[in-house]
């Protein structure tokens, strides 16, 4: 299935293509001959009506492939990139509950620290309680003592605390970890299939991108200008529009038979009242 539509799209680029190249080895003439009597290349002064709707109907089809391949590729770049950005912040969230857990060893490997200095003064003091010679020296010691005691016994509830904490952390990390693992797949098997549609499409992009590019030097700024902003604002993407059934290409409005002689005199640059698409004959546009 995918097979048989991509055999059709490539016969339709090479006729497309071939149209291309009549249309520009036709130009290149016409340059020729131009740049031989003019020095100045800039614009298309010198190019007919006629000539100039030609181009810019050749223009608009070959943008217009372009919109068509870029339609292939959907949203994938897009969700490509949201994953990109979730494993970032993820590998971020990660790194920085990494932290805190560090942080969080560390305080409970002081706390543990307090405890070793307490137990050891306890342990002093209860030599030295051997040695009292008066009850104002036993009193101290033993003061001192419950004192180290209670340390102790702070430290304990400290790390008790602490190590819920870690316990906490260290889960989330897991959490994290496992999500960023699910992101990282669905990343790599999106990518895989983005890449494998821009392979498909890219030597075809690059030509059409080359070939527009050479057409738009051919189109003065001007009307260049109005023709993209046309593109801009029309839905379909189509600033020149050849006319259908009496109607505008574009919108499908009536056209009045005046303006529709006119059209096909191709005389003037005349632009649907309604939509203000450019607007061409059918046979301008190799239709009919
Ligand atoms: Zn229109």
């Amino acid at each position: 299935m995918a097979k048989a539509t991509k055999a059709t799209k490539a016969t339709k680029t090479e006729v497309k293509e071939e149209t291309i190249k009549k249309g520009t080895s036709e130009q290149e003439k016409s340059k020729e001959v131009k740049e031989k009597e003019v020095k100045d290349k800039s614009g298309d002064r010198d190019l007919s009506i006629e000539q100039r709707l030609g181009n810019l109907y050749l223009l608009q089809s070959m943008l217009s492939e372009i919109d068509k391949i870029k339609t292939l590729r959907g949203e994938l770049p897009l969700e490509v990139q949201d994953l990109e950005d979730e494993v970032a912040g993820l590998q971020t969230r990660i790194q920085n509950f990494q932290l805190d857990y560090k942080d969080i060893e560390m305080a409970i490997g002081q706390q543990k620290i307090k405890i070793t200095d307490s137990n050891a003064l306890i342990n002093r003091y209860k030599e030295q309680l051997d040695n009292v010679r008066n009850n104002r020296e036993f009193d101290s010691l033993s003061k001192e003592m419950e004192f180290q005691g209670l340390e102790v016994e702070l430290a304990e509830k400290r790390i008790k605390e602490f190590t819920a904490e870690s316990k906490l952390v260290a889960e989330e990390i897991q959490k994290s970890k496992t999500l960023l693992e699910d992101r990282r797949i669905d990343l790599r098997s999106k990518k895989d299939e983005l890449d494998e549609i821009v392979a498909e499409t890219r030597i075809q992009e690059e030509q059409l991108r080359e070939k527009a590019k050479q057409i738009e030097t051919t189109i003065d700024p001007r009307l260049l200008t109005a023709f993209k902003r046309i593109r801009k604002s029309a839905r379909n993407g189509l600033a020149v529009v050849y006319i259908q059934r009496d109607a505008c290409g574009g919108c499908f409005n009536k056209i009045p038979p005046q303006r529709q002689l006119d059209i096909k005199l191709r005389k003037k640059i005349i632009v649907c009242e309604h939509c203000g698409r450019i607007m061409i004959d059918p046979k301008l546009a190799g239709i009919e």
